[in-house]
């Protein structure tokens, strides 16, 4: 049976259609922004392959990191035994991490840390004896990830419809754009003002999943400032924007408050090994500080720290803090601010954005922004043709490389998004 043959009767592939998906491509290695196929082609990874690689593709000093390690131990149980890559990596995070950051608690993915956030935050109050703060308030439009908890954070939909009367009840508030500030921050100081909530949830500055939105750093200082006047936890989650990826180390760094827990994955490893982070500050520590075995957060997953995934991470770390890795995320977001610059006015473009290393744009399409808008299809094949991986969310895409793309790199995928949105035009595609 041929790989694909095989691929499609055994596979179950992840957000696809079993009936009407087309086939994937096979990809036999990855080097640098570019993923090698199996029929010869080579493909610019622009999307750094769901958000996670930063370094570029098979990294040698990651790489070595975990083969290194594979020889030595390849995983133990994590309670009640630690070792050596998961204590440097707690220092490591630690160290760049807001400063009030004080633990590091491991999981596997972006979904697991948002889960570990949640109940950290719920067992907060449960241990100190408080029955009343039991409110959470997510924002519209948030994508938290594929857990249950994780889902309930996030907004309902097309995604979450099927699971709808299982999730547990959340408050969102509206996105807080510039031009409603005003109504979110009184809707936002209403639910506040109650005392019954506990835990407020954002994806700081950048709501990914959605749409590549983008939101100013001020308003979301002062929502979390009023939050945190009224005694909330904050849970900053950083999966997507952490590790550069906003053009600081995270998107907590560009507010004057700080979170009380974090949630980072994808960009942790480089891209190289699932691993999930939490942390969080000292106040939440002290609340599990207890010899009363009621307090103790009962959570864990049998691959917890695991010590390849962290041995990835403390090389994906000294690779993030060299001057040259932090000069090219400059280096990208400066080009992208460019490239908005000269694009902005364009007639197939209803808007066009950057934070950091993340350039969006969203189309002007009869159909309106959506994610399931049909021209997502026509996008996507439009670049996988001239060799670009792109993965529109509907009609907005966007570009996320790996930091270590060159300038002529960029310019190509650039020149290309400036033929597509050309050809938009002259197909008539717009309003
Ligand atoms: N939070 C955010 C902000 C995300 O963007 C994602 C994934 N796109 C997740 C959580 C879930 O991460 P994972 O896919 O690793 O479970």
């Amino acid at each position: 049976m041929s790989l694909i043959a095989s691929d499609k009767k055994n596979i179950w592939h992840p957000f696809t259609s079993l009936s009407d998906a087309p086939d994937p491509l096979i990809v036999e290695s990855a080097s640098g922004i570019y993923l090698n196929l199996k029929d010869g082609r080579k493909i610019i990874d622009a999307i750094s392959s769901w958000w996670v690689n930063i370094h570029g593709h098979s990294h040698p000093v990651i790489a070595q990191a975990i083969a290194e390690q594979a020889k030595k131990l390849e995983h133990v149980i994590f309670a009640g035994f630690t070792h050596e890559p998961a204590i440097r990596l707690s220092e490591n995070l630690l160290s760049i991490f807001p400063r009030n950051q004080s633990r590091i608690f491991f999981s596997d993915n972006g979904s697991t840390a948002v889960e570990v956030a949640i109940k950290m935050a719920i067992q907060y109050w449960y241990n100190q004896g408080i029955k009343d703060k039991t409110r959470i308030i997510a924002l519209e439009g948030a994508y938290h990830g594929d857990t249950f908890g994780s889902m309930s954070v996030g907004e309902r939909g097309a995604f979450t419809n099927a699971f709808a009367p299982y999730l547990f009840s959340v408050d969102f508030i509206d996105f807080p754009s510039e031009e409603n500030e005003k109504n979110v921050t009184r809707d936002f100081e209403m639910n506040l003002a109650t005392n019954q909530v506990g835990i407020f949830i954002y994806e700081p500055l950048v709501q990914g999943a959605a749409g590549m939105r983008m939101y100013s750093h001020e308003i979301l200082e002062r929502l979390i400032s009023m939050a945190q006047q009224h005694n909330v936890i904050c849970i900053a989650d950083e999966v997507f924007t952490g590790f550069g990826r906003t053009g600081k180390l995270f998107a907590s760094d560009h507010l004057n408050v700080n979170p009380d827990i974090i949630a980072v994955s994808k960009g942790i490893t480089g891209g190289f090994m699932p691993l999930g982070v939490t942390s969080c500050s000292g106040k939440v520590v002290k609340a599990f500080q207890s010899s009363d075995s009621g307090k103790t957060f009962f959570h864990g997953h049998s691959y917890t720290a695991n010590p390849l995934a962290c041995a990835a991470a403390n090389a994906s770390f000294s690779l993030l803090t060299k001057p040259d890795c932090q000069e090219n995320i400059q280096r990208i977001s400066k080009s992208h601010l460019g490239f908005i610059q000269k694009n902005r006015n364009h007639k197939s473009i209803k808007n066009i954005r950057s934070q950091g290393t993340i350039l969006a744009i969203e189309l002007n399409t009869k159909e309106g922004s959506s994610y399931f808008n049909d021209i997502r299809t026509r996008i996507y094949h439009y670049f996988l043709e001239r060799n670009i991986l792109l993965r529109p969310l509907g009609n907005i895409f966007y570009v996320l490389p790996p930091y270590i793309i060159t300038d002529v790199e960029l310019k190509i995928i650039y020149s290309a998004i400036n033929e597509f949105l050309d050809s938009l035009i002259e197909s008539n595609r717009l309003n």
